[in-house]
């Protein structure tokens, strides 16, 4: 019997990816978008976490033109899946993997001369021309080239014959929050290097600049082109950021109860016996644990179970965590619960785990473990 086939008995604790929700956020922020501006559906680390084959299937029924990754291994995955969209990988890339890069049509960002000059010789090799994105650093002081030395790299990459310039881009520090003084300040740096190119007589088809953050709440930043991330996996980038009404999280972790077992008042629960019964108490154990990323929280947190909370008591263990069900009496062996998401009237959001965590919503995406098997519901993809 195989892993992947499909009687393969899944493990009582899981993700569930509800593809129908993602569609439904893609349409959403597709008719948010103006008119004429692009969708470059960020799908790196495993979309998120939420499988980056599925995603881009769906995001490609769903209008999305292309795809952003972070690595080269990425972005085989989904040219292997059947997936012709533009990819675009961020960052830099090490010489070794320029070829690879024109081979598979994949479109890199160049920062730097030697970059251009190596890619430029092997796209002439291959008798290629090759579309190129230049990143612009215009304060974030991570990828790109610096703002104000942009107009000599852009210059050589025109002249560059077996290269084509697409598209320039810049990358905001913060653009969620209310202040924004120092996005309003990196787009002029980035305006600029546009004014000067323009001057120069040099065009270029993709300018884009916003994250979801941006796409939110920078509309004057649109310009060709918007790179959203979490936002399509319906998580906001921040809690003062602009709304979109009806925008859902895709991803739920869900366990089935294991174990129920009765404590006597005075009897202790996990290890370092960090839960003493006060009373009579009735708990249940959910099979996952740190190990799946869950945090390492003792006497904090809850689970969903019959549509009501279920508070964790204890300590969380590896692959084990304990939550109270004395007050869920109908609550039986191998029942639902879930660790994120919407049960019933109540949800456990996204946030809540990253305050658990202490930590942000994009870490709690990206680290649930993958021996928590992703299984995709509402799905219509083609595979
Ligand atoms: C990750 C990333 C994005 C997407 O950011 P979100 O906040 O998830 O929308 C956009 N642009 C670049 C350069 C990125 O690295």
């Amino acid at each position: 019997m195989k892993l992947d086939s499909e009687n393969f008995p899944l493990r009582p604790a899981w993700t569930e990816i509800d593809l129908g929700k993602l569609r439904r956020n893609l349409q959403l922020i597709r008719s948010d978008l103006p008119r004429g501006v692009k969708l470059l559906a960020v799908v790196k680390d495993e979309a998120y976490g939420h499988g980056a084959l599925d995603v881009a299937r769906v995001a490609v029924e769903e209008g999305a033109w292309g795809f952003c990754l972070s690595t080269l291994e990425e972005a085989m995955l989904l040219r292997e899946g059947g997936i012709t969209a533009p990819l675009l990988l961020l960052g830099e890339r090490q010489e070794a993997e320029l070829e690879w890069c024109v081979a598979h049509h994949l479109t890199v960002c160049v920062n730097e001369l030697h970059t251009v000059r190596r890619l430029a010789k092997i796209a002439a090799a291959f008798g290629k021309q090759v579309p190129v994105h230049v990143k612009i650093h215009t304060g974030m002081s991570r990828y790109g080239v610096r703002w104000e030395e942009a107009l000599p790299l852009i210059e050589t990459i025109v002249a560059e014959k077996s290269l084509l310039l697409e598209g320039v881009m810049t990358h905001f520090s913060q653009s969620d929050e209310a202040e924004k003084n120092f996005a309003n300040l990196q787009f002029a740096r980035f305006s600029e290097v546009l004014r000067a190119m323009e001057q120069k007589g040099i065009s270029v088809k993709l300018r884009h600049t916003c994250n979801s953050g941006g796409f939110l709440d920078l509309p004057q930043a649109h310009l060709d082109m918007v790179r959203v991330g979490i936002l399509l996996y319906g998580v906001f980038p921040s809690q003062v950021c602009r709304k979109i009404e009806g925008i859902e999280p895709v991803m739920s972790v869900k366990a089935k109860i294991a174990a129920i077992q009765k404590l006597k008042p005075g009897e202790v629960v996990g290890y370092g016996m960090h839960y003493t019964a006060p009373s009579e108490r009735r708990i249940a154990i959910l099979p996952i644990g740190y190990g799946d990323g869950f945090p390492r929280v003792r006497n904090e947190g809850c689970a969903l179970i019959h549509g009501r909370r279920a508070p964790i008591i204890g300590g969380i263990a590896m692959d084990a965590l304990m939550v109270d069900i004395t007050d869920i009496p109908q609550a039986q062996m191998w029942d639902e619960s879930v660790l994120m998401g919407p049960q019933g009237a109540h949800e456990i959001t996204v946030r809540d785990i990253a305050k658990l965590k202490k930590s942000v919503t994009y870490d709690v995406l990206t680290n649930w473990r993958l021996r928590l098997r992703r299984k995709a519901v509402n799905g219509s993809t083609t595979n």
